[in-house]
């Protein structure tokens, strides 16, 4: 079999993506890898296609239990025998995996890392050779990455312990410069083939949304998502319980996780979610690495995240079937002070190293709440931004996130900008800082009780921007901030500062152009913008019917519906309609095994919808096609 075979026959895809075909010829030569992907562009392929091939099997060291249990789901279903080791498993159990391993069933065996160094696994890689050691979220090697994982270093002991060295291949998505490093260093990779592909995500909507009331903009969003499965992010374990109870009182079917609830109730939520029981997970971090649910249409940020690496992971989990989906940040600058919180407590992880160490993390830490904070305060292109952060160059419009959607008109804000700036001057003059309510107050000349308290109405520039519309100088003050004139400090109260760079402008040597809201379009309007995805250009009904078919399959198989077929897999089938085995097999994410076991069921229900297709709609045999999706 060659590459391309094991991927149309096991995983019915007919090409590979970018950068699959080079790492997977790479490691069938013997040779080691690092592919640096962005979630969801498919780096399991990269391993699971060349374990097929090479004499031996392969060793998947992966972080969570989820995550591996979820892959070993999938590869069964597309026919490949895999199995995993982790701590969960009864003790029966693990010995049946053991033996069946021995026997020489399994292909892929994943593992925790701290399962590589037991008598059990050492002995077991004595008796089968190991032909591969795929590392996934390999960034959790690295004290400098956003995941820093001590067990991790594990991997390279048992590198050292074994017979024969394997071909080692290592993937993450998010590394930089420092963290491949220690990556390659680590993991004693030898001469690898370092592969980055593009970052971008273009299925992905990116926006970020300052509201007032959080909750409501909550609501408005879930509201446009209807009936589609979403990930709510909150940054504390008391926030999810509350943001869940109240979507759960407001009649949305939603579940909570996080690390406080005991592991069944976190395996009902997460199961529910998968089984598309429940259509909205509320959840902190601890929620997603290796949830592979591949028709996720939403992920908001209830908070801002701590880094921009964490937000591109945990909001890319959006969008994985390639279908259009949006990622919302709902920011206020009180995140700040709880992420600043989280990183002066996060100590604990980090005992290993040297207080010099410690704080060298803690300082790269902050670079990166700040760099969060910037994004979160941006204007323009989002997508430009984040790629830009991914050390990528990318147009400044790309027209599918919140500001490049947002009707604006490019002024001179000069002028306004220079009061900005010497109101933050001002301020600190008289020993104090402000953060950006208060900056905004005294510059519409408010007359509010705290800043009467502060005796802020003597300052020369109280009121200088009273004829300016709020919203427009609050987005004056973000676009200064996003652009690095000022800076927010990660206190309690994010107070501003001007930057060197704010010298410029405040002497009149440059000019500031700004792209501000057009006018205050209404939040109706907003939303039937922002409600505009991209059309998926198929019969809706018929998508609903072979979901339907897929739902019952699911739950006779035990598995998550996108298991047997994505979102991606069923549209293909809706607007290709394959009649046969043959055209069946041409959809993508057909592989043989698959077309065995389920593709009679889809191929009758086209038929009966094609037979029905005359028949007035709604008469439809299999009834209810579009009550499954509520
Ligand atoms: P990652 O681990 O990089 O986040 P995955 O390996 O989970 O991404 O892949 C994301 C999705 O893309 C999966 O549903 C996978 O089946 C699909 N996929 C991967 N490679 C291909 C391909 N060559 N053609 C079509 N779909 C693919
Ligand atoms: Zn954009």
């Amino acid at each position: 079999m060659t590459p391309q075979s094991v991927l149309k026959e096991f995983f019915g895809y007919d090409r590979f993506r970018d950068g699959q075909e080079e790492l997977i010829r790479q490691i069938l030569s013997g040779g080691d890898v690092l592919g640096i992907m962005p979630t969801g562009a498919g780096k399991s392929i990269c391993y699971q296609v060349p374990a097929m091939l090479m004499t031996g099997i392969t060793v998947v060291v992966s972080p969570l239990i989820s995550l591996m249990q979820d892959q070993v789901a999938v590869l069964r279903e597309a026919g490949i025998p895999a199995a995993c080791l982790h701590s969960n498993l009864g003790q029966e159990a693990y010995f049946r995996t053991l033996d069946a391993v021995r026997s020489g069933e399994i292909r892929l065996l994943y593992a925790a890392p701290e399962r590589l160094l037991t008598d059990a696994f050492l002995s077991l890689t004595d008796s089968v050779a190991v032909a591969m050691v795929a590392v996934d979220e390999a960034h959790c090697l690295s004290q400098w990455g956003q995941d820093f994982r001590p067990s991790y270093l594990q991997i390279t002991e048992f590198l050292a312990e074994l017979p024969r060295r394997p071909v080692v291949a290592a993937f993450t998505a998010t590394a930089t410069q420092t963290v491949r490093d220690d990556i390659r260093h680590l993991l004693g990779l030898r001469q690898p083939l370092e592969l980055v592909t593009g970052f971008d995500r273009k299925n992905l909507r990116w926006i970020v949304e300052r509201p007032s009331k959080r909750y409501d903009a909550l609501l408005r969003i879930l509201k446009r998502n209807r009936g589609k499965s979403g990930i709510v992010y909150c940054i504390s374990r008391r926030l999810t319980d509350e943001v869940c109870s109240k979507l759960c009182a407001d009649g949305f079917r939603a579940e909570r996780y996080h690390a406080g609830l005991s592991a069944e109730a976190r395996t009902r939520a997460q199961e529910a979610f998968l089984h598309d029981d429940a259509e909205i997970i509320v959840a902190t971090n601890a929620f997603g690495m290796g949830i592979d649910k591949s028709n996720v249409s939403f992920v908001v940020h209830y908070n801002m995240p701590k880094s921009m690496e964490a937000y591109y992971q945990e909001a890319g989990r959006a969008g994985r079937d390639g279908m259009p989906a949006e990622c919302i940040l709902l920011y206020s600058p009180q995140d700040i002070r709880t992420n600043t919180f989280l990183i002066e407590n996060s100590d604990s992880e980090n005992e290993m190293l040297s207080e010099e160490a410690r704080k060298n993390v803690r300082q790269k830490d902050f670079d990166r709440l700040h760099k969060m904070v910037q994004y979160c305060n941006l204007t323009d292109c989002l997508r430009h931004f984040i790629l830009g952060y991914f050390g990528e160059k990318a147009p400044t419009y790309c027209g599918n996130c919140g500001c490049c959607l947002a009707e604006t008109e490019t002024v001179d804000a000069t002028v306004p900008a220079q009061k900005i700036l010497s109101c933050v001057y001002r301020v600190g003059q008289r020993g104090r800082h402000c953060g950006s309510k208060m900056l905004c107050d005294i510059l519409q000349g408010k007359d509010t009780k705290q800043l009467k308290e502060a005796g802020y109405q003597t300052l020369s520039t109280y009121g200088l921007l009273a004829d300016v519309s709020r919203m427009h100088l609050e987005h004056m003050v973000s676009i200064l901030i996003s652009r690095g004139y000022l800076i927010t400090d990660t206190g309690q109260y994010a107070t501003l500062s001007l930057t060197p760079k704010a010298n410029a402008v405040l002497r009149g040597q440059e000019t500031v152009q700004m792209a501000l809201p057009q006018r205050d379009l209404k939040q109706t309007q907003r939303e039937r913008r922002l409600a505009a995805l991209p059309d998926y250009g198929v019969d809706e009904e018929l998508f609903q019917a072979l979901r339907h078919v897929r739902e019952k399959l699911a739950a006779r198989e035990f598995v998550p519906a996108y298991i047997i077929f994505s979102d991606a897999t069923l549209r293909d089938m809706c607007s290709k309609r394959p009649s046969n085995e043959e055209e069946m097999l041409a959809i993508s994410g057909v592989g043989k095994y698959k077309m065995d076991k389920y593709g009679e069921a889809f191929l009758a229900a086209l038929e009966e919808y094609a037979a029905s297709a005359g028949s007035p709609r709604g008469h439809f045999p299999s009834g209810n096609g579009s009550q499954a999706a509520q």
